[in-house]
C-alpha cells in the first residue's frame, strides 16, 4: 500500500475529513516524507517536537529515528489516531493543545533533565494560516534548539530565506537572520498533498545559530525599530521613524540616518542588520 492509499484509508476507518481552518493538508508524497526527515538529520540522541502531526505521515518515521518525540495537536480527532497507531512506541508523548499556547523551553528543560537527550529539533509540515507566528515563537522564545525543518507556502519559503536587505525581505527576515542561517531544502507540489492546497509549498531548514549572528545590547529596541520600518514599508526610514516617535524632530532623525553613512531618503527594507543596529544604539544612548 502507498502512502496516498494509507493515508485514505486510515481518513475512512476514522470518518476524517480534513480541516481546512486548521490548515489540514496531509502529506501523500514518501520522497518529501524522506526529505524532511533527511534533511533533519535526526540521530538517537535528538528530541523532536513535531508540530501538527495530524494522521501521524511524518511520525511514523520520525519514531524510528529520534530518541524521542513529542506531537503538538490541536485536533483531538488525530489526537485518539495518533494515540492508537503508536501505541506500541514508548518514546513519543502526544499532547493536545495549541503549539502557541505550549511553554516549550518547560518542555524542553524537563526531556532534556529525564534523558539522555542532547539536541532538539523542530520539524513539522506546518498549519500554513498560523505559519509566522509559530516560526516567531520558535525564535523570539530563544529555545535551546538546533534546528527547525519545516513546510511552508513556497511565497512564504522564499520571503523566509532572503537576506535582510533582499527584494523578498519582511521584517521577519530579520529575525532569522539574526537567529539562524536558513536554507530553502525543496520545493513541493500541491499533488503531494490530501486534499491539495491552492498554494506551492516549500521544505524550508533554519539552522540555529549558537549566538545571535550580531551583538545587540537593547533587543527589543532593535525590533521594534525594525518592525516600524515595514509597517510603513511605502515611506522612507526618516518618515517611519517619525510617525512611531522614535525622532520628535525630522532634523533628529536624518542626522542620526548620516552619522552612520546612510543615505536620508533610504526606505527600512534597504537596511542591514548592522545598520539597524547602529540606529538601536543612537536611539538607545540618546546620542542624537
Ligand atoms: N503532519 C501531517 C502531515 O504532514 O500529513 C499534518 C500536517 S497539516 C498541514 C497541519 C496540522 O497542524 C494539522 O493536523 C492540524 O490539525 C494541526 N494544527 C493546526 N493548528 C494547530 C495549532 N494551533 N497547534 C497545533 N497543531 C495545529
Amino acid at each position: 500500500m502507498d502512502l496516498y492509499e494509507e493515508t485514505k484509508l486510515i481518513m475512512k476507518q476514522n470518518n476524517i475529513f480534513a480541516n481546512k481552518k486548521l490548515g489540514q493538508n496531509f502529506l501523500i508524497d514518501e520522497n518529501i516524507v524522506s526529505e524532511i526527515v533527511n534533511s533533519s538529520e535526526i540521530t538517537e540522541n535528538d528530541l523532536i517536537i513535531e508540530i501538527g502531526p495530524g494522521l501521524g505521515t511524518l511520525t511514523s518515521k520520525l519514531v524510528e529515528k529520534a530518541g524521542k518525540v513529542i506531537c503538538i495537536e490541536l485536533d483531538q480527532r488525530m489526537i485518539n489516531i495518533l494515540k492508537n497507531r503508536f501505541k506500541l512506541y514508548n518514546n513519543i508523548e502526544i499532547i493536545n493543545e495549541d503549539v502557541l499556547k505550549v511553554n516549550l523551553q518547560e518542555l524542553i528543560e524537563k526531556n532534556k533533565k529525564n534523558s539522555n537527550i542532547q539536541k532538539v529539533k523542530i520539524v513539522a509540515n506546518l498549519p500554513y494560516y498560523i505559519t509566522t507566528p509559530i516560526i516567531m515563537k520558535l525564535l523570539e522564545e530563544k529555545l535551546s534548539i538546533e534546528s527547525i525543518t519545516v513546510m511552508v507556502q513556497k511565497e512564504v519559503a522564499i520571503r523566509l530565506a532572503d537576506k535582510p536587505g533582499g527584494k523578498e525581505s519582511g521584517s521577519i527576515t530579520y529575525t532569522i537572520w539574526y537567529y539562524t542561517e536558513p536554507e530553502i531544502i525543496l520545493n513541493v507540489p500541491s499533488k503531494s498533498f490530501i486534499p491539495e492546497p491552492e498554494v506551492q509549498s516549500a521544505v524550508i531548514k533554519f539552522n540555529v545559530l549558537k549566538q545571535p549572528r550580531i551583538k545587540v545590547e537593547n533587543e527589543e529596541l532593535f525590533f521594534k525599530i525594525i518592525k516600524s520600518a515595514f509597517m510603513q514599508k511605502r515611506k522612507t526610514l526618516v518618515n517611519a521613524l517619525l510617525n512611531s516617535n522614535f525622532f520628535e524632530k525630522r532634523e533628529e532623525a536624518e542626522k542620526c540616518l548620516e552619522s552612520i553613512g546612510i543615505d536620508k531618503k533610504i526606505r527600512g527594507e534597504k537596511l542591514t542588520l548592522e545598520q539597524y543596529n547602529e540606529i538601536t544604539k543612537i536611539l538607545d544612548k540618546n546620542l542624537y
